[in-house]
C-alpha cells in the first residue's frame, strides 16, 4: 500500500478526552477513530491487525473442529426472557423496538441465539458432538468505558459454542479448546504474559477459566502461582486463598486484563431450551455445553498496552498491519524510482509492505514510522541508492544496517 493513497493522518497530540493508552496510540497513528465512548471505528491500518488477530483465532479454532458461522446481531427479547437474562443482564444490555412495539436486544452474547438453533438439528446422540462459532461484534452498555477498545460498548468476541452428549465428552473438548486459546495468545505474541486463571463456575460447574494477561492497564486483579504458572481471580481468592492445583497459599498479585473465558455451562443453558437428546438406549437427557469467548478487539488493545515505547506502537510481526514499512527519503527522481522499483518487487514477491511515498520531510516519515509500529523499517536514499543498498531497522531494536539488495532478497525469502 502506498502511503500517499492512505487518507488517514497520523497525528502528534491523542484527542484531550482518550484517557488511554491504547485508544491515545492507536488514534494517532489513524488505526482506529473514536465514534463516542466505548465505540471505535476501524481505519485501513486498524482493520488490518484486527483481521490477523480474528484469522490467528479463526485458524487454530477450525484446528479444533469448530465450524464457523454468523448469528444476527438482533434478537427477539423472548429468547432472554426464556434464561431470566432480561433481568439479571439487564444492566448491559442495549434495546431497541422494532414493528409493533416489539422489543429486541442487541446481543452482548448468544447463548440465547445459539441453543435454539442448534436444537433444530439435534435429536440423538449420533447428531452430537457440535462445535459451532462466530467472530461478531457484541453490544454491552458497559458503565465506564474509559479504557479505548479494552472496552467497547461495541467490540468483536469469537465466540464458540460445543454441544456434547456425555459430561466426559465436553471435559475432554473444554482441554482441547483450553490448549488451542494458548496457542492463539502465542501467536499474536502474549502468550509469555498470559495466564490460565481460575474463576467461579457459577452453579453448574466448581471452575471456570479465565486468560488473564499481565499489564498494568489491567482492570483485574490475579493471584499467582509461581509453581504452577496458573492464577486464580477475586471471586476465588474469597472462596480458597492457595492455588486449586498444588495447594501453595504464596501468591503474587499482579494486574492484568481479562482477554478470554472460558465455562463449562452443561445444562444452564440447554434446560431452558429444553435442547435434548435421545441416548443409545433410547433415553432423553439434556445437551451438555460449553462457551467459549475471546476478544480480538481487547487482544489489539492489550498488545498496544504492553508493546509501545514513548515513539509508538511496537506490533509482533504475527499481527503487524504490514511486516515492512518501505520509506524513501531521496529527493530527486532517481531516488524515487530506486525506491519505486524496491516497491514493485516486494509487492511481487508476496510481501506486505507500506511505502512512504509522501513529499515529506526525513523527519516526518521517521517518525511516523515509529508511531506505526511496522516490524522491519527499510530506508531509502540518494546514498543508500549509490551504494546499492537499503538500511534496514527493527522497530524493536535501535540499531540500522546497511544491506546490499542482493542480499536483502535473500534474507527475507
Ligand atoms: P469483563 O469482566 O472485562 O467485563 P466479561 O467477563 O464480562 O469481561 P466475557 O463475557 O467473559 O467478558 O466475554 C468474553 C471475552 O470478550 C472477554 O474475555 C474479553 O476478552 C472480551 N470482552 C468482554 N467484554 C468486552 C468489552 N467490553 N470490550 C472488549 N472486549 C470485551
Ligand atoms: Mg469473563
Amino acid at each position: 500500500m502506498r502511503q500517499s493513497k492512505l487518507f488517514t493522518k497520523t497525528r502528534k497530540e491523542a484527542p484531550k478526552d482518550e484517557v488511554s493508552l491504547n485508544a491515545q496510540l492507536l488514534l494517532r497513528g489513524g488505526f482506529v477513530e473514536k465514534q463516542t465512548a466505548g465505540v471505535y471505528n476501524y481505519l485501513p491500518l486498524g482493520l488490518r491487525v484486527l483481521n490477523k488477530i480474528q484469522n490467528i483465532i479463526r485458524q487454530e479454532i477450525n484446528a479444533v473442529g469448530g465450524v464457523e458461522i454468523l448469528m444476527p446481531t438482533l434478537t427477539q427479547a423472548e429468547n432472554y426472557k426464556a434464561t431470566g437474562r432480561d433481568k439479571t443482564m439487564a444492566e448491559v444490555l442495549f434495546s431497541t423496538n422494532g414493528q409493533n412495539e416489539a422489543l429486541y436486544y442487541l446481543n452482548p452474547t448468544h447463548e440465547e441465539i445459539v441453543t435454539p438453533l442448534i436444537k433444530n438439528f439435534v435429536q440423538s446422540y449420533r447428531d452430537l458432538p457440535i462445535s459451532v462459532y462466530q467472530i461478531q461484534n457484541k453490544f454491552r452498555n458497559e458503565a465506564r468505558a474509559k479504557s479505548g477498545i479494552l472496552r467497547g460498548r461495541e467490540f468483536s468476541m469469537k465466540d464458540l459454542y460445543s454441544f456434547h452428549a456425555t459430561e466426559l465428552d465436553l471435559d475432554e473438548y473444554y482441554e482441547k479448546v483450553k490448549e488451542a486459546y494458548f496457542k492463539i495468545y502465542q501467536r499474536v505474541g502474549i502468550g509469555e504474559k498470559t495466564y490460565l486463571t481460575y474463576a467461579s463456575g457459577g452453579t453448574f460447574s466448581k471452575y471456570s477459566h479465565e486468560f488473564q494477561t499481565l499489564c498494568e492497564a489491567g482492570e483485574d486483579i490475579i493471584y499467582i502461582c509461581d509453581k504452577c504458572h496458573i492464577a486464580i481471580n477475586k471471586e476465588i481468592i474469597e472462596e480458597q486463598n492457595s492455588c486449586p492445583v498444588c495447594g501453595n497459599s504464596e501468591l503474587k498479585t499482579d494486574k492484568a486484563i481479562e482477554v478470554g473465558n472460558i465455562f463449562k455451562q452443561k445444562t444452564k443453558f440447554t434446560e431452558p431450551f429444553s435442547l435434548k437428546f435421545t441416548d443409545e438406549d433410547g433415553v432423553e437427557k439434556p445437551v451438555q455445553m460449553a462457551a467459549y469467548g475471546i476478544g480480538p478487539s481487547r487482544i489489539m488493545g492489550t498488545i498496544v498496552e504492553i508493546s509501545h515505547d514513548e515513539k509508538g506502537i511496537i506490533w509482533p510481526e504475527e499481527i503487524a498491519p504490514f511486516k515492512f514499512h518501505l520509506l524513501n527519503l531521496g529527493k530527486d527522481k532517481e531516488a524515487f524510482a530506486f525506491a519505486d522499483d524496491l516497491y514493485r518487487e516486494m509487492q511481487t514477491r508476496g510481501w506486505e509492505v507500506l511505502f512512504d511515498d509522501r513529499d515529506d520531510s526525513a523527519g516526518i516519515k521517521l517518525n511516523d514510522s515509529d508511531l506505526l509500529g511496522i516490524p522491519y523499517r527499510i530506508v531509502v536514499s540518494s546514498k543508500t541508492m549509490s551504494e546499492n543498498c537499503v538500511e534496514l531497522k527493527l522497530r524493536s531494536e535501535a540499531l540500522t544496517k546497511l544491506i546490499k539488495i542482493a542480499d536483502f532478497w535473500q534474507m527475507f525469502e
